[in-house]
């Protein structure tokens, strides 16, 4: 086995049981490791510390499987971290009937959240769409898909390992089906008291924005006889929980025409009203403007963008980003009204956006209270070791 042995006081993060060693961290490496292969964690003495997966292109050179240095990583290894993140579902998903947020799609692995680095599956009704992100998990996919069949009851798996950071990885992209069929083009899930269309195949993610199904529910119950936008609605995830929830108008605003073209059919899909929802295929940041131009007010604001700083380089530009639409958003709640903002940036902490938050109810003369704090759904858990888990935030905010 190759070893990659950590220059002396380099070891402190990996006996914190982070699961990323950096490049910078390595003194050298020996027995020549090829892309994917396991290798043992040694400190400067090298003493073994941990076994993970080899990254030779990527600046996170490695992501730890175990810090048992003693543990096989083979089937029995994925099969029994795959069983504990199936279980975790089920017992967490207990606690969700009832509440009307009952879904027949979640995350089912959550990568490094769930021990199992770069790995990530969907499920969508009987369907489970696999990404693999990392050298790791693309090593042991045929392997997974089998666990997977054995442990769940899903028949049909298919692949979307289109993400960019593949090629950090130095991975090509690869999408198609995996085990069983190829189902049809795009397919129906229920969330609660909604029905949606699934593009799992060309759609963002691997499809839906499954972190945010408890948020959508939040803003159902807080939408009636509201004037609401929905600002980045994608396939009006938001805007027909909304609906759904008794608001008086919504309007959604999202650049993507395919996205848009799928939360028409979500609507017909449901059945709600249609005369009470508009959409507009525009830019939010150039939307908002419009509005405010024409004087137009809302009760419930949601801003939801896509991620504006993947990593904390880009966090001071994405933050004059956050800044102006949450500007404009607060000015154009009417007195009483709710502002629901999310960041999903990694480069963003809590902390951080809250901040621009503040920055922005300050320039557009609002006096706001921060009512609640938002979180991705239990089903995008994070390990208490893998804080850069925590990637989404969101903030309900009351307009005095
Ligand atoms: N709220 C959605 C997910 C939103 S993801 C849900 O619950 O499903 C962010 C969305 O913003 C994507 O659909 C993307 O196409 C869209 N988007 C990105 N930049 C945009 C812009 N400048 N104006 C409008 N929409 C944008």
């Amino acid at each position: 086995m190759g070893e990659v042995i950590l220059k002396p006081g380099r070891e402190k993060s990996v006996l914190k049981r982070h699961p990323w060693v950096f490049s910078g961290a390595i003194e050298r490496v020996l027995g020549d490791p090829e892309m994917g292969d396991t290798v043992l964690v040694c400190d400067s003495r090298r003493q073994p510390l941990a076994q993970g997966a080899y990254s030779p292109s990527s600046n996170i050179r490695l992501r730890v499987w175990t810090w048992n240095v003693d543990e096989a990583i083979d089937r029995s290894f994925f099969k029994s971290r795959l069983e504990e993140a199936i279980s975790m579902r089920q017992h967490l998903r207990q606690m969700e009937n009832g509440q009307g947020t009952l879904s027949d799609a979640y995350r089912l692995v959550h990568a490094e959240s769930d021990g199992i680095p770069g790995l990530i599956v969907d499920r969508y009704a009987d369907l489970l769409v696999l990404q693999c992100l990392s050298t790791g998990a693309e090593r042991w996919r045929q392997t997974i898909a089998d666990l997977l069949l054995e442990l769940t009851d899903a028949v049909n798996i298919y692949e979307r390992s289109d993400a960019d950071v593949r090629e950090l990885e130095g991975l090509e992209s690869r999408v198609g089906a995996l085990r069983g069929e190829e189902p049809a083009e795009r397919l129906q899930i229920v969330e609660g008291a909604l029905s949606f269309w699934v593009d799992y195949r060309r759609g963002h993610k691997t499809g839906f924005y499954l972190d945010q199904r408890q948020n959508r529910r939040r803003v159902g119950q807080l939408a009636h006889q509201r004037d609401v936008l929905d600002g980045f609605s994608y396939s009006g995830g938001f805007a027909l929980s909304a609906l759904k929830g008794g608001a008086r108008s919504v309007m959604a605003v999202e650049s993507s025409s395919e996205a848009v073209a799928l939360a028409k059919d979500n609507l017909a899909l449901n059945r709600l009203p249609e005369d009470r929802l508009e959409w507009a295929e525009d830019d939010v940041f150039s939307a908002l403007r419009k509005l405010r131009d024409r004087n137009k007010r809302f009760d419930l604001i949601v801003l939801d963008p896509p991620k504006f700083a993947p990593t904390a380089a880009q966090a001071e530009r994405a933050s004059r980003a956050y800044k102006d639409i949450n500007l404009l958003a607060f000015k154009l709640l009417r007195p009483g009204g709710l502002l629901v903002t999310f960041s999903c940036s990694g480069g963003i902490s809590a902390e951080f956006f809250q901040k621009i938050i503040f920055g922005a109810a300050l320039d557009a003369g609002v006096e706001a209270q921060i009512a609640e704090r938002l979180f991705q759904g239990f089903d995008h858990p994070v390990a208490l070791n893998f804080p850069e888990g925590a990637y989404l935030k969101g903030l309900i905010l009351h307009v005095k």
